[in-house]
């Protein structure tokens, strides 16, 4: 019998992590139970725990299937600093090679195997698989299945007989691809029986968001990346010539970039890609060629010069930051000129090969042109308007981390005056035109249209001479957002008014504008970021920590993001460790790298300290993670349970009566305590245990439960600890006000 203790204990050792991430538990129970399943969450989401822990804990040999080969190594050499044994089959290595591992999976020693779908269609890999009685498989990217993914592979599409050749076998499929329509293909692909389909939250949080007019490419290029001084980002380009432009631009000014496109040959594009992954570059400049595959947990900025065709695309490019969870920015550039360049490629009727195109793709194209170009009006908040995109509920009214709920864009002073202005124009020009004669006619331009038409004559003539054309765009932009203006289409978009752009002009109903971010300074102005991941960072000494980091990842070959993520190394330079056992306490510390590389680290450390004299061992004194700031989300299953608890109900008989998994319950009962704040609460965690608990926090801190959780041996419960610490932050607080 497994119980959820026993897998976070696998989950501290291996991986150095306290907690399961939402979703986590619910699809490793399906892999524990052999259930087939589908778990959908984004880039950076943590799927790959979902099947690596199951196969550490089963101590079961698992194959994972990826679609490509650097995907494949990353993974590996991850599992291995670990502690974890894997290996990977693909057509890249050489026969030795391959029959090592295959005699090691034959001994029984691999817990992970990662095969690409050709590997898995060979006879001799499928009879050693049935050998070794191989019981559950992952599919990785499973999205490449579908061809209504943006990213099929046909070799992808061998694996539908997986379930016929491993009859007793679980299919497990992730992707961080979200509609509908390529959810049920998957499924349908991989013939899984009632599967499990777990759909995860899609909202990335610590990533911040802004779109600014794109005004002068080459100086807010410049601004963001001197912004992010020594760290890493990818610059997205549409064409190649823009690569290579920025690419060149940045290396003069003495900033490691490289270019990455198609038009390069493979050679250079490997060792550009190497080089970025290694930290011997900071900065890649692509076209969209470039990323999958790019594992690079720290990259801190996406910049896209601009506009991506599709929200799909936008979301999985901006994906690509703040892998290891903390905060990253990406920043869109937008001009309407590169809609009409996609409308125009869009709209031919013939590709590239002379072959005609489907006009069903073409309408389904535009239609998500025109979803990515609504995206980039300023007029919902960035991460609401991305999730609700992707078919989910955003909770908050003000993410607090994009440029329209920072406030950067300001609602315009006489703004509903303004689009009275415009929309008045626009009947003047007896709704025929398009959006850029209207601009024309406002700003009062001398035009060969405008005199051809005699509009100098009318009276919204030059009415908005004042304001720039971008600006003017903008406002048009939002008007038709709002509905108060449509574009209808004969050859070219005409702006017509729509019943609510009447009752404005009729002072019925009003509107506000908003500043476009940027508009007044001209340069381009990022979302604010959350700086609190710093709190406490001794910066030298991370960059200290970061040199030592690369040093160790060329010795053994892997990449630096493999032996720490940037998010240990800033609790290493935070907390300054003196002894492995301080350090094993920090996040992403586990057995296997304590042993490997703590030495290392600690040395370094006191090394620093000691000329910076500066103090080690320091105690968190930040604000607990868990603090019952906002109350708990209510729902109906949390209601019930926690009339259970009032009633003194255990654990065991929430769990069973809401149907929910055991940290799901936990959280219940946290919630419980926080509402109630029952004085004692023996009846869930036993006077011993708490006092010992509550001895640990007091020298830990009430903020992270690993410590807590090291203090005391590993040897009492997470929950019992996360029950105890929400029970002890409640008595810090002053009483509540009711
Ligand atoms: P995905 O495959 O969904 O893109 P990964 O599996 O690469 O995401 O995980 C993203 C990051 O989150 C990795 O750096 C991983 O180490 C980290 N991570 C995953 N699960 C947890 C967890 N439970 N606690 C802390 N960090 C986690
Ligand atoms: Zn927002």
């Amino acid at each position: 019998m497994t119980t959820p203790n026993s897998l976070l204990d696998v989950i501290s050792r291996h991986w150095g992590f306290s907690s399961l991430r939402p979703m986590q538990e619910a699809a490793i129970q399906a892999v524990l139970d052999h259930r087939d399943s589908l778990l959908v969450l984004p880039t950076g989401g943590g799927k790959s725990l979902c099947y690596q822990a199951p196969a550490v804990l089963k101590q079961a040999t698992t194959v994972v299937i990826s679609p490509l080969i650097a995907l494949m190594k990353d993974q590996v050499d991850s599992l291995r600093s670990n502690g974890i044994p894997a290996v990977q089959l693909n057509s890249a290595l050489p026969q030795v090679e391959i029959r090592e591992a295959e005699q090691a999976i034959l001994r029984n020693e691999v817990r992970l195997v990662f095969a690409s779908p050709e590997r898995m269609a060979t006879a001799g890999f499928r009879a050693l698989l049935r050998q070794m009685d191989v019981r559950t498989f992952a599919i990785d990217e499973a999205h490449c299945i579908s061809h209504w993914g943006h990213d099929f592979r046909p070799e992808y599409r061998q694996l539908n007989q997986l379930k016929e050749l491993f009859p007793q076998a679980s299919v497990h499929a992730f992707t961080a691809t979200a509609t509908e329509q390529v959810r049920a293909d998957i499924i349908e692909q991989l013939g899984l029986r009632a599967p499990e389909v777990l759909v995860g939250d899609f909202d990335r949080p610590n990533l911040s968001y802004s779109i600014l007019p794109r005004q002068s490419l080459p100086v807010q290029v410049m601004e963001c990346v001197q912004r992010h001084k020594g760290e890493a980002g990818i610059i997205y380009c549409i064409r190649k010539k823009d690569v290579d432009a920025i690419a060149g631009m940045l290396q003069k000014s003495g900033i490691s970039a490289l270019p990455y496109h198609a038009g390069l040959d493979p050679q250079t594009r490997k060792s550009a890609q190497d080089a970025f992954i290694q930290e011997s570059c900071d900065v890649i400049v692509a076209t969209v060629a470039f990323g999958m595959g790019i594992d690079r947990s720290n990259i801190r900025y996406v910049l896209h010069t601009g506009l991506p065709k599709s929200i799909e695309h936008y979301q999985q490019e901006t994906g690509r930051a703040g892998r290891d969870g903390l905060e990253a920015e990406c920043v869109l550039l937008f001009s309407m000129a590169d809609v009409m360049t996609w409308r125009s490629i869009m709209e031919k009727s013939v590709d590239e090969a002379n072959v005609p195109v489907d006009p069903e793709f073409t309408r389904a194209a535009l239609r998500h042109l025109s979803d990515m170009e609504r995206y980039c009006r300023p007029v919902v908040c960035r991460h609401k308007a991305l999730v609700e995109y992707f078919g989910q509920r955003y909770p908050h009214e003000n993410c607090g981390a994009c440029d329209l709920c920072l406030g950067m864009a300001e609602p315009v002073a006489e703004g509903n005056l303004i689009a009275k202005k415009i929309l008045s124009c626009v009947f003047r020009v007896q709704e025929r035109f398009g959006m850029n004669h209207v601009i024309d006619v406002l700003r009062g331009s001398d035009t060969a249209s405008v005199r051809q038409w005699g509009h100098e004559n009318l009276t919204t003539y030059g009415l908005l001479k004042e304001h720039a054309k971008s600006e003017l765009r903008d406002w048009i932009l939002q008007l038709l957002s709002f509905e108060a203006l449509r574009q209808a289409s004969n050859d070219r978009p005409v702006l017509k008014l729509t019943p609510f752009g009447w009752e404005i002009m009729k002072d019925q109903k009003t509107v506000t504008l908003l500043k476009t971010p940027g508009a007044d300074s001209g340069t381009a102005r990022p979302a604010r970021m959350d700086t609190s991941s710093w709190e406490g960072v001794d910066r030298p000494l991370f960059d200290v920590l970061k040199e030592l980091r690369k040093t160790l990842a060329t010795e053994r070959g892997v990449p630096p993001y493999i032996v720490f993520s940037d998010a240990t190394l800033r609790d290493l330079a935070r907390f300054r460790p003196s002894t492995p056992e301080r350090m094993h306490t920090l996040y992403g510390v586990g057995e296997a790298k304590l042993k490997d590389f703590g030495r290392a680290f600690i040395d370094a450390i006191a090394a620093h300290c000691g000329t910076q004299g500066l103090t080690q061992d320091v105690v968190d004194t930040r604000p607990p993670i868990t603090p019952p700031v906002a109350p708990p989300k209510i729902s109906t299953n949390s209601v019930q349970a926690m009339d259970l608890f009032r009633s003194g109900a255990n654990l065991a008989e929430v769990m069973r009566q809401t149907g929910r998994a055991r940290s799901t319950t936990v959280q219940y009962l946290c919630d419980w305590i926080t509402v109630d704040r029952p004085k004692s609460i023996s009846r869930w965690v036993s006077e011993a245990t708490y006092e010992r608990i509550a001895v640990a926090a007091k020298e830990q801190g009430l903020t992270h439960l690993k410590p807590i959780f090291s203090a005391l041996n590993e040897e009492v419960p997470y929950d019992a600890i996360r029950i105890v610490v929400t029970h002890l932050v409640l008595q810090s607080l002053p009483a509540a006000a009711n």
